[in-house]
C-alpha cells in the first residue's frame, strides 16, 4: 500500500459504473452493487511487551455475499484505510464471480506496523481481531485469508481463537492455513500459477510464441518470484530479461535465470547486485521493450504518465490495481492486451476455495489434483472473458471491462434470483 494518487474505492466504483452502463443494469441493482453490504470497524486493545495496552483499529468489509460466503484477505499495514479495504472487497466480489466459485467478496485490515511488533504482540493482535470480528465470520458467512503482511501462522492463531470462541474446529472459516492445520497443497504458488495459465491462453489467442517471448516482472515477492519460475516451467520457455523489488531492478538482454535470482534474493535480501545484470529503476522496467510484463508489486504504477511508453504486448496484472483508468484507455488505444487483476491473480482465491472444500469434507487432495482443477478453472475463466470481449467487439472494450461484464452479470443474477433487487 504505497502513497497512491487516486482513491482505490472510487476507481472500483468507476469501473463498475462503466460495466453497469454496458449491461443496461437497472438503477437499483447498480446502486446496490456500488456499496458494500456490511462494514464492521473495531477497536482492538492489545497488551504490548512493555506491559502497556495499545489500541489498534481494524476493519472487515463484506461487500457482497449473494453468490456465497464472503472471501478475502486480512491486511496488516500502517497505512491501511477503509477505502482500500472497500475497493479490495469489491474486487474480491468480481474475482470470485469471474472464476465462478460459489463465494462472494470481502476484505479486512488492521492499521499496525507488523515490522515493529514481536511475535507475541502479533499473536495477541490476531486473536483480538477474531474476538471482535469472529461474530460475523464462518465458512458459511465470511472466510478470510492471508494478504499484505499476514501469513499462515497468523491464520493458525485466528482459526484457533475461533475454536475457543465456538467450541468447534471449523477450519474452513479461514484459508491460507499451514498444511498441518488444514491448509491446501498448492496455495503457495497458486496466484502466480493462475496468472501464467492466463498468459498461456492469451498467447494462443494472440499468436504469441511463448518459447521466444521476453518478459519482465515488477515485484519479487510471493507473486513475482513464482511467476518468474513458473512462466518458463508451464510455457516451456520464454526469456526473463528484468525483475525488480522495492530496492530497484536488474536487467540482462541475454536473459536471467529465475531460480538463481530467487536464491540471490534469499541470500542478500534483494535482487540488486545479481551477477551479470545491469541495474535499472522500477520506472525503466515498466517501459522495457518486452513481449510480456507482469506488474506484481504495487497499485497505480501504470498511469496516464507512462502508459504511452509501455511496449509490452501483454500485461498480466498479478498485483491488485496496478493500472489506473486513464492508463487503461491509453493501453486499449495502443493495442496492449491487459489481463486484468481480478482475473489474472484469481488463482489464489481459487485454491483458497479448494481449501474450504477440502476442510468441509475432511479429505485432502494431492498436489496434482489441485493443479489440474486450478488449470481448468483459470482456463474456463479466461475463455469466458475472452468470449465476452469478442461478443462486444462493436463496443471496443478491453479485457478488464469484459471481465466486469461477466462478473457483474453473475452477481446481479444471484441478487435478482434471491429477490434482493
Ligand atoms: P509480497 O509482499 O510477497 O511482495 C511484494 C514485492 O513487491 C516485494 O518484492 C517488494 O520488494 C516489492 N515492492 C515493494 N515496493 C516496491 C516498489 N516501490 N517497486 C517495486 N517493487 C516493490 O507480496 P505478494 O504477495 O507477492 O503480492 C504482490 C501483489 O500481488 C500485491 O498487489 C497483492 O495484492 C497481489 N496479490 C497477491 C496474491 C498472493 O496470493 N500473494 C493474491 C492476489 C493478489
Amino acid at each position: 500500500m504505497s502513497k497512491i494518487a487516486q482513491n482505490p474505492f472510487e476507481i472500483a466504483q468507476a469501473q463498475l459504473d462503466k460495466a453497469a452502463k454496458l449491461l443496461n443494469l437497472d438503477e437499483g441493482t447498480h446502486q446496490a452493487l456500488r456499496e458494500p453490504l456490511r462494514e464492521l470497524v473495531v477497536s482492538l486493545p492489545v497488551r504490548m511487551d512493555d506491559g502497556k495496552v495499545k489500541v489498534f483499529k481494524g476493519f472487515r468489509v463484506q461487500y457482497n455475499d449473494a453468490r456465497g460466503a464472503c472471501k478475502g484477505g486480512i491486511r496488516f499495514h500502517p497505512e491501511e484505510t477503509i477505502d482500500t479495504v472497500r475497493a479490495l472487497s469489491a474486487w474480491m466480489t468480481w474475482k470470485t464471480a469471474v472464476v465462478d466459485v460459489p463465494l462472494g467478496g470481502g476484505k479486512g485490515g488492521i492499521i499496525c506496523n507488523p515490522k515493529e511488533m514481536s511475535q507475541g504482540e502479533l499473536e495477541r493482535l490476531s486473536r483480538a481481531y477474531i474476538r471482535q470480528v469472529g461474530r460475523i465470520l464462518g465458512e458459511k458467512m465470511d472466510s478470510p485469508a492471508p494478504d499484505v503482511y499476514t501469513n499462515a501462522q497468523i491464520m493458525a492463531w485466528m482459526v484457533d481463537e475461533y475454536y475457543w470462541m465456538n467450541g468447534e474446529n471449523q477450519f474452513g472459516m479461514i484459508t491460507g492455513k499451514p498444511i498441518a492445520l488444514g491448509g491446501s497443497l498448492g496455495r503457495h504458488d497458486a496466484t502466480a500459477r493462475g496468472g501464467v495459465y492466463c498468459v498461456r491462453e492469451a498467447a494462443k489467442k494472440l499468436g504469441l510464441d511463448n518459447k521466444s517471448a521476453t518478459y519482465a516482472i515488477q515485484g519479487f515477492g510471493n507473486a513475482g518470484q513464482y511467476a518468474a519460475v513458473l512462466h518458463q516451467e508451464i510455457l516451456g520457455g520464454g526469456k526473463l530479461v528484468a525483475v525488480s523489488d522495492s530496492r530497484g531492478g536488474i536487467y540482462n538482454a541475454a536473459g536471467l535465470d529465475p531460480q538463481a535470482i530467487v536464491d540471490h534474493k534469499l541470500k542478500t535480501g534483494a535482487v540488486s547486485g545479481f551477477p551479470g545484470a545491469k541495474a535499472i529503476t522500477n520506472d525503466e522496467l515498466l517501459v522495457l521493450d518486452v513481449d510480456l510484463l507482469y506488474p506484481a508489486a504495487l497499485e497505480q504504477v501504470i498511469t496516464g504518465a507512462n502508459a504511452n511508453d509501455i511496449k509490452a504486448k501483454v500485461v498480466c496484472e498479478l498485483a491488485n490495481g496496478p493500472t489506473t483508468p486513464e492508463a487503461d484507455e491509453i493501453l486499449l488505444k495502443n493495442g496492449v492486451f491487459v489481463i486484468p487483476d481480478f482475473l489474472a491473480n484469481a488463482g489464489g482465491v481459487t485454491v483458497s476455495y479448494f481449501e474450504m472444500v477440502q476442510n468441509h469434507y475432511n479429505y485432502h487432495w494431492d498436489i496434482e489434483s489441485v493443479y489440474e482443477r486450478l488449470d481448468k478453472k483459470m482456463t474456463e475463466a479466461f475463455t469466458g472473458v475472452y468470449a465476452m470481449l469478442e461478443e462486444r467487439k462493436a463496443d471496443s472494450i478491453d479485457m478488464r471491462t469484459a471481465a466486469y461484464l461477466v462478473a457483474v452479470s453473475r452477481v446481479a443474477e444471484a441478487m435478482k434470483l434471491r429477490g434482493w433487487v
